[in-house]
């Protein structure tokens, strides 16, 4: 077993332009999408995120909105272009606008001949794009603070809540927390100043239910990696690290945001999770890590900003930071391009040979396939993979290309641990 991080060709080492060069904030779910972030950040004049997300919540300096208006006719127009064509607005012929399909009011066309030509592949997606469109409206209440909704101690052990299904009976009656954000004076806001008619009731529940899934989805599978590797949080204090932590996690993240845990293990010894990744955002959870155990039956979260490898170099290794118990990441996207392989590898390598049990979610089973040769590729021991039973409900558009069928986020996973052992090799022993 290899006792220290092993060295690396330079060529391993990351660089700056390829791998996270979505460090704006938003992550793209294909490699060939133009980031996402250059879109919007282009569009909206911003030159990074902070001051993007800034703006949405009204704390900008400098405000760029004028008005709620202003703010999501701006985030909207980041998807007009023609699906059929790809033409851009600035690339229309005079006269010409963009018409938004009215069934699922998402994707865009130039003309009435591009639309009929789209549709075959259109109308497979379009009542989930219907879907899509209003959760990214009513996702701006997650930085108003209106969602996450409060959840619920859990009335069952957790081996006895093995899916949704499981977990939202627990929940006892969700409508009246889900009405209280659907009557919100920030729904309202939401509505009148969004460019399209307010969806009925139904759909927001629906939506808001959405949301919340893929913020729990995060929790829940944490929880599960504890559960696959056997550990055990009311023997002993959990470390956690989520690496590679993205701007999803972090933006406007609290320090209660893996409270779920609590209900999950209740009366455990203490649970830190630590966040860590190269797009880590500012906030509360930006603060040191525990060196000796946290509060019992408290969750403490705290995050470091650069790539795990380094982290572990900077704190781990000094033991300014304890080692993981646990290491958990959320579609590190490792199969995407050379690239991102390579900003993967040093973490990949330590993971394996400091034999930390680790477990990372995927968008869809092709990644998960790709994913798993990746590893396999790499010696991993792979203990065990599949559809993850707490995937997000809610559905994620391939910006650049909506007819992609949408996929969700944590929907599989794969947890390996060490290196895979070697087929004995037969030596011609004394008796053979
Ligand atoms: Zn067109
Ligand atoms: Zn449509």
């Amino acid at each position: 077993m290899a006792s220290e991080i092993p060295a690396l060709p330079q060529s391993f080492a990351p660089g700056t332009g390829s791998v996270f060069s979505d460090q704006s904030g938003f992550y793209s779910l294909d490699a060939n999408v133009p980031g996402l972030s250059k879109v919007i950040l282009n569009k909206l004049n911003m030159k990074d995120y902070g001051e993007y997300r800034a703006a949405v919540e009204g704390k900008a300096k400098r405000v760029s909105f004028r008005n709620y208006k202003e703010m999501f006719e701006k985030m909207e127009e980041t998807f007009k272009f023609c699906t059929g064509c790809n033409k851009l607005p600035d690339h229309l012929t005079e006269g010409q606008t963009l018409k938004r399909c009215v069934k699922c009011l998402n994707v865009y066309y130039c003309t009435k001949d591009c639309q009929r030509k789209d549709w075959p592949q259109h109308k497979k997606v379009c009542k989930m794009l219907r879907l899509v469109a209003i959760d990214r409206l009513v996702e701006w209440l997650m930085f108003t603070g209106d969602l996450p909704f409060p959840t619920e101690k859990w009335s069952k052990p957790f081996a006895e809540v093995k899916n949704w299904e499981d977990w939202l009976p627990m929940q006892g009656d969700l409508t009246l927390r889900l009405d209280a954000i659907v009557s919100s004076t920030n729904m309202a806001t939401l509505w009148k100043n969004a460019s399209r008619t307010r969806p009925d009731d139904a759909d927001l529940r629906q939506s808001l239910w959405r949301l919340q899934s893929e913020f729990l989805s995060r929790v829940l599978t944490v929880g599960i990696a504890i559960q696959h590797f056997g550990l055990d949080p009311k023997s002993k204090p959990l470390t956690i690290h989520l690496a590679g932590a993205s701007h999803n996690e972090t933006m406007g993240a609290r320090l209660t945001d893996y409270d779920e845990l609590n209900h999950m293990f209740p009366g455990h010894q203490g649970i830190e999770v630590v966040m860590v990744g190269p797009e880590v955002v500012d906030g509360p959870i930006v603060r040191p890590p525990l060196t000796a155990f946290g509060p019992k039956q408290k969750v403490y979260i705290s995050a470091y900003k650069g790539l795990y490898h380094q982290f572990w170099e900077d704190l781990v290794e000094k033991e300014e930071a304890a080692k993981p118990d646990l290491v958990v990441g959320f579609h590190p996207g490792f199969h995407a391009n050379q690239g991102l392989v390579e900003g993967w590898l040093p973490t990949l390598l330590l993971l394996r040979d400091f034999n930390i049990p680790s477990f990372f979610t995927m968008y869809s089973e092709m990644e998960l396939k790709y994913s798993l040769q990746i590893l396999l590729e790499l010696e991993m021991h792979i203990r065990d993979s599949g559809a993850n039973p707490f995937t997000s409900q809610k559905p994620e558009q391939v910006q650049a290309s909506p007819n992609k069928t949408p996929v969700n986020c944590n929907s599989h996973f794969i947890c390996f641990q060490g290196l895979l052992p070697q087929e004995d090799v037969e030596e011609p022993g004394p008796d053979n």
